[in-house]
């Protein structure tokens, strides 16, 4: 059986050591009560909560799945899983970085951030019930009338009712222009809405009270393609004027995908017939209202797999010390053993330290982007404000893709780790790798991330936020430029800042000739631009560590992260070299094709 053990200090590391996020929230009025040990407290009783109430459930969620009963259109899912969402919405969980206005706690997002990398690691399945929730709180609080936000907002927040996304539908799903849901107006200023969705995750259960659906379709004289989107919310029951609520509203769950992975959530084809909805925000601009709750998807995504990548980490290493094969290379290690445990092997060690180091990094980088989420909101100055939309908007892709990408990896080496018996059921590993393959494909494909990185947020504005976050690399390589213990990790991570400005440049100057070339070197670029960021916190967890160690703290873990980084910068950032060769490898050979894909 799998095992897990919330990773609170390295956590901690992250918030109070590295990123010193108390000093950050002093400068936040919202936040600046909220202490080291308020934090450490809260991430406490989230890391008990995700080990001992929804990761008993990950097996036998996979195994049991969701039930749907086709005459009265409710799913059931898993034994055990509304009982723990009960928990968790009497636990206040649901409510823990949301606005005190619709009874939210208001604490900061880099706590939710870290609930939710603890979810994911214990049962990501499950966790997508809630995890929808918070990003329909998030799309109606930016867009809602005031009406729609008392309305479902206090439910939202207290976990009684949850929310999903409904864009795709069976011809429709990275090309949003082309959806046909209809919205027809009705004199007393509602919609009925009419069409099929397919693929919506936690789209119907019988965990909570009601189901906030937020649905994007087309009014009668819409234009054609995704500037004629609009977006509604759909609840399951309708709501009275009272709060209370009313009849069964027209949208019904008529089937549930078999799938590969995540088996506890249910993942919906959704009818609506004439369903009864009220339009969020303004007629035709739909998409830019759910990109509020898309972008927040696309960072709990990168999470998803952060957390699969830790679990997976865990339970290697812990089997790589008990099992044992072979003798080590250099000499017999375990003299009272028939065998060395499989930790001696130097490939094996590669493959643990990947996903170690894969995790570390990755909770890093997600910690400071949510870090940017509260001064993106919460900050007095504006400029600071704008400054942290525009980077969270840059590293939004990166999260997404090089996160859920560098899971696989992830999880797939940890499996490995235990030979034969990965690929068997009774050690949980194969559920880790089926589980994290959705992360690269939903949320916008992680092509189609790269697409938005390269395209929109860099080649889009001159490069010019992408010129801020190296700004951040500048800095550092100047204050460690001439520290020699810095240096094996500064002087790569220079030398790549440096080399990403000319490959931008190159690929922006080829991609306005023939934009296939942005297309063809998009995932490359990604691959590329995910490793500066990693290298930068990398950098920085070192510059940490090293200065603890000449302090003299004898605290192991400053060791281990010191060797983690040694080996991130030695075996996995070297990557960037073939990545940038094969990007500038150019469209030609993959336009040129026809007679090989004839
Ligand atoms: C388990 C699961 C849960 C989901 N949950 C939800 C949900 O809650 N709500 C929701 O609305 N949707 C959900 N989805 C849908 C998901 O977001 C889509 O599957 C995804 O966006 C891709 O759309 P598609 O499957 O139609 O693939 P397509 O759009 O048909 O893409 C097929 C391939 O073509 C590539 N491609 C497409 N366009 C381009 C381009 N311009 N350049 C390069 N490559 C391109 C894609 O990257 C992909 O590899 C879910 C899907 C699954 C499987």
């Amino acid at each position: 059986m799998p095992q897990y053990n919330p990773p609170l200090r390295d956590m901690q590391f992250v918030m109070h050591e590295v990123l010193k996020v108390t000093d950050e929230f002093k400068a936040l009025p919202k936040h600046a009560e909220v202490d080291v040990d308020t934090i450490n407290a809260v991430l406490e009783e989230a890391g008990k909560f995700a080990a001992e109430v929804t990761f008993p459930l990950n097996i036998s969620g996979d195994t049991e799945g969701c039930k749907l009963d086709q005459a009265t259109h409710e799913v059931t899912p898993p034994k055990g899983f509304k009982e723990a969402y009960a928990k968790y919405v009497e636990g206040g969980w649901a409510a823990l970085s949301c606005d005190p206005e619709y009874g939210g706690q208001g604490l900061p997002f880099v706590l939710n951030q870290c609930l939710y990398e603890m979810l994911n690691s214990a049962n990501q399945a499950w966790t997508m019930y809630p995890g929808l929730s918070h990003g329909a709180y998030e799309a109606l609080h930016a867009h809602g009338t005031d009406e729609q936000k008392k309305t479902y907002l206090p439910k939202l927040v207290s976990g009684e009712w949850t929310g999903t996304m409904c864009l795709t539908e069976p011809h429709c799903g990275t090309d949003l222009g082309l959806l046909r849901s209809k919205a027809e107006p009705q004199p007393d200023g509602s919609y009925k809405i009419t069409g099929n969705k397919i693929f919506i995750s936690a789209g119907e259960h019988n965990m909570a009270g009601n189901i906030v659906h937020l649905v994007l379709a087309r009014l009668p004289d819409a234009p054609q393609g995704s500037k004629g989107i609009s977006l509604f919310v759909v609840p399951k029951f309708n709501v009275k004027p009272d709060g209370s609520l009313g009849e069964r509203n027209g949208i019904f769950c008529s089937g549930l995908e078999h799938k590969m992975g995540i088996h506890g959530n249910a993942t919906a084809q959704i009818v609506m017939e004439n369903a009864s909805g009220s339009l969020v925000g303004q007629p035709n601009k739909g998409l830019a209202a759910m990109f509020v709750m898309m972008n927040a998807a696309r960072l709990g995504v990168g999470n998803q797999s952060l957390g699969l990548t830790e679990v997976a980490f865990q339970n290697a290493l812990a089997y790589a010390k008990d099992r044992i094969q072979m003798r080590s290379l250099s000499g017999v290690k375990a003299k009272d053993k028939p065998a060395d445990p499989i930790i001696v092997h130097p490939d094996v060690r590669k493959m643990l330290l990947t996903a170690k180091a894969y995790a570390e990094g990755g909770r890093a980088l997600a910690i400071y982007c949510t870090l940017l989420l509260d001064k993106e909101i919460n900050h007095p100055d504006e400029k600071v404000r704008k400054d942290s939309a525009e980077v969270v908007a840059l590293l939004t892709p990166i999260v997404k893709a090089f996160l859920t990408d560098n899971g696989h990896i992830a999880t797939n080496a940890c499996m490995q780790v235990f030979g034969g018996h990965g690929f068997i059921k009774e050690w949980g590993m194969e559920q880790f790798v089926r589980d994290n393959r959705i992360n690269m494909i939903y949320e916008g494909t992680n092509t189609v991330q790269s697409l938005d990185l390269l395209g929109r947020k860099v080649l889009g504005n001159n490069g010019a936020t992408l010129k801020k976050f190296g700004k951040l690399i500048g800095a550092l390589v100047a204050e460690e430029g001439v520290n020699e213990k810095m240096a094996e990790f500064i002087n790569p991570l220079a030398y790549l800042a440096d080399q990403m400005t000319k490959f931008t440049t190159e690929l922006g100057f080829k991609g306005f000739q023939n934009p296939d070339e942005v297309g063809a070197a998009a995932v490359d670029y990604l691959r590329v631009a995910g490793h500066l960021v990693f290298g930068y916190f990398w950098a920085r967890m070192a510059q940490v560590a090293l200065r603890e160690v000449a302090a003299g703290n004898t605290d192991p873990f400053y060791q281990a992260k010191l060797q983690t980084a040694r080996f991130y910068f030695a075996k996995l950032f070297p990557e960037t070299a073939t990545l940038m060769r094969t990007a500038r490898s150019g469209s030609k050979v993959l336009m040129d094709t026809d007679a090989a894909l004839a």
